[in-house]
């Protein structure tokens, strides 16, 4: 195929004007009918692989999908750049799929999603042989292995998808497979001479910060009032805490809902719809929150508690930036938070699974309290080594770091600890250092204690953040329970005789994570913010009279390239990045009528490119 075709489409069609890594070769090799493997992270524009040869290639593309959820959100956005996509599923009416039928058997479609289990239905493979499909994608692969996180039974009945497709390539893609994953989906496809991909698993865009938790709630407010009216999600373990800091939140007057299995489908169906849409910005949720959800502009991932795995973290981290835009992802640590997950660990019957979870808790906890790049150590996960020495958007590369000796002002919470018998928490241990005057303390008379005081030249978040590092360190350790005291270890002793000295790394904040990198490498152009408002504003009208979601009219980066380049006419509205011809047709004008009422409002001149990013 002519490089110009390819171009041509990828320009007309979806409105870019480059290929993101891996997606030419892939796209090329499908047209030439090979089957493909890839592995691409979240964002990678997985869909583009398909989707370009769909409307090059005569006949229908069949998309195999497990997500019925997020099958019409996908059927909207293909549709919304004009590509005929339908889906097959048991969520429609009959009367819907025999119309979806209708339209496979008279040719017109590019596009059709189908759940997997319809390649069980004998009528449904006796159709398929009846109509031309130019090739098959299984999408989210991993589900066919038993070694995946996902498997799903179901997944297995595509095994015999080369045979049924014996003359069309197939092709099969997923976000996440390790090693031994990929093999197994390899060998159970049964792919011919597949192209293989293993895309980079880093994820540019995504800037990373662990943060010390230390009050969570007045943290979690201090990073939204940061993120004003940014879609993000806050993970938090339990159902309670879930609503309690939804509670918390919407009581502060930010839009936010919460998510998880305790609450009604409805509900919960209710609440995911109202964060696609752009109603509420932030959604507060347990991790059954997120497989499913496409929404390209989540600008931001808190994590306010420990996750499982780094899997786990890297893929609910994923969730953010699809769109390529910049996104943060602060995780709140605390060593004080792993006793509460060894218990649930400890608690589980089936002595591998306690095995393999704790196992991925060391993993995390190792991510979180090392002081290495949190870029590198997350790759490091997937067996990929980063090529750079410096990420410049992780709080370790961005901020400076000095190791500190603090055998003194250890051995005065240790000191504290002895004289209360070990018999009392951290705040308490910390209220003795930092000499706070409260009842507890003048109950137990500890203000007459020798140590009471003598660290006041401290906040009492150092003497915290000082405990944390000693239960790190394995000098102390917590007791498990509803009040956990504090107690000492071998190592303890030897530090109060002065016989080891403790050492630790203070990394003191920089630079601001996100604009750094975004600078540099992942170029988000500055852009004018008011414009970049009211043409939010715009999408999210038209999104609602259309009913889809906003990010299928246009994603974030479609709408910051607009605020920075202030297209005026219908040439130039093509150069930005996501319109296409039929998206210029369907909202081009309102658009262009916005840009045209912004620029005469701020009295800014027509005919010049590159309008000030500030008016
Ligand atoms: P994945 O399925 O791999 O998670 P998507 O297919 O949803 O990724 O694509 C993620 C985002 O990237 C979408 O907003 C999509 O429009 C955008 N995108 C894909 N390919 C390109 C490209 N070549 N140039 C610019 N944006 C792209
Ligand atoms: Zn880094």
């Amino acid at each position: 195929m002519p490089d110009t075709l390819l171009y041509d489409a990828l320009r007309k069609v979806f409105g870019f004007h480059a290929f993101r890594p891996n997606q030419e070769n892939i796209v090329r090799a499908i047209l030439a009918g090979q089957d493909v493997f890839a592995v691409m992270p979240t964002g990678g524009g997985k869909s583009l692989c398909y989707q370009l040869p769909a409307v090059l290639l005569p006949g229908t593309c069949m998309v195999i999908s497990p997500l019925i959820a997020l099958m019409k959100d996908q059927v909207d956005g293909a549709r919304a750049n004009g590509i005929r996509a339908s889906f097959l599923n048991s969520s429609q009416l009959p009367d819907e799929r025999d119309e979806v039928m209708r339209d496979l058997l008279s040719n017109s479609l590019d596009l059709l999603y189908v759940a997997p289990e319809r390649f069980t239905l004998e009528h449904f493979r006796e159709m398929i042989g009846r109509v031309k499909i130019s090739m098959a994608v299984i999408d989210e692969a991993h589900c066919i292995s038993e070694w995946g996180h996902d498997f799903r039974p179901d997944y297995l009945s595509l095994s015999a998808l080369v045979t049924i497709f014996s003359d069309i390539p197939v092709a099969a893609f997923t976000a996440t497979a390790t090693n031994q994953v990929q093999h197994d989906i390899l060998e159970k496809l049964a792919l011919r001479n597949p192209l293989v991909v293993r895309a980079s698993f880093d994820r540019p865009n995504l800037s990373y910060d662990v943060r010390f938790k230390d009050n969570p709630e007045a943290q979690l407010v201090q990073l939204l009032k940061g993120n004003q009216g940014k879609a993000g999600i806050i993970y938090r373990t339990s159902r309670k805490n879930v609503n309690d800091t939804a509670a918390m939140l919407q009581a502060k007057g930010y839009r936010v809902l919460p998510y998880h299995a305790g609450l009604s489908d409805a509900e919960r169906k209710r609440n995911q719809d109202a964060f696609i849409r752009d109603e509420v910005d932030v959604i507060v949720a347990t991790i059954a929150f997120g497989m499913g959800i496409d929404k390209s502009n989540i600008r931001f991932v808190i994590h306010a508690d420990l996750p499982k795995s780094i899997e786990n973290y890297y893929q609910e981290t994923g969730r953010a930036g699809r769109d390529g835009e910049p996104a943060q992802c602060t995780l709140l640590f605390a060593q004080g938070d792993i006793p509460k997950v060894r218990f649930f660990i400890d608690a589980m019957l089936d002595e591998t699974e306690r095995a393999r979870a704790l196992g991925a808790l060391t993993k995390v906890i190792a991510f979180a309290g090392n002081s290495v790049c949190r870029r590198k150590t997350l790759l490091d996960y997937f067996g990929e080594s980063y090529p750079h020495e410096n990420c410049n958007s992780c709080d370790i590369c961005l901020g400076s770091r000095e190791v500190v000796d603090c055998t003194r002002e250890a051995q005065m919470l240790l000191s504290a600890m002895v004289r209360t018998e070990e018999r009392f928490g951290a705040m308490h241990i910390v209220d003795i250092v930092s000499g706070s005057d409260n009842k507890k303390i003048r109950d137990f008379g500890h203000d007459r204690l020798k140590t009471y005081g003598v660290g006041k030249e401290h906040e009492k978040k150092y003497w915290r953040q000082l405990i944390d590092e000693l239960l790190a360190q394995k000098v102390i350790e917590k007791s498990e329970g509803l009040y956990p005291t504090l107690f000492l270890l071998p190592k303890a002793i030897q530090l109060l005789k002065g016989e080891v000295h403790i050492q630790i790394v203070r990394v003191q904040e920089k630079k601001k994570a996100t604009s750094h990198r975004a600078k540099s490498e992942v170029a988000s152009t500055p852009y004018n913010q008011k414009l970049f408002d009211l043409l939010r504003i715009l999408r999210k009208q038209i999104a609602d009279e259309q009913g889809i979601p906003p990010y299928v009219v246009f994603s974030d980066r479609t709408l910051h390239d607009m605020a920075a380049n202030f297209p005026r006419t219908a040439e130039t509205m093509l150069t930005v990045s996501g319109v296409g011809e039929v998206k210029l047709e369907r909202y081009g004008r309102q658009f262009l009528r916005l840009i045209d009422r912004f620029c005469s409002d701020h009295n800014l001149d027509y005919s010049k490119p590159g309008i000030p990013a500030e008016c």
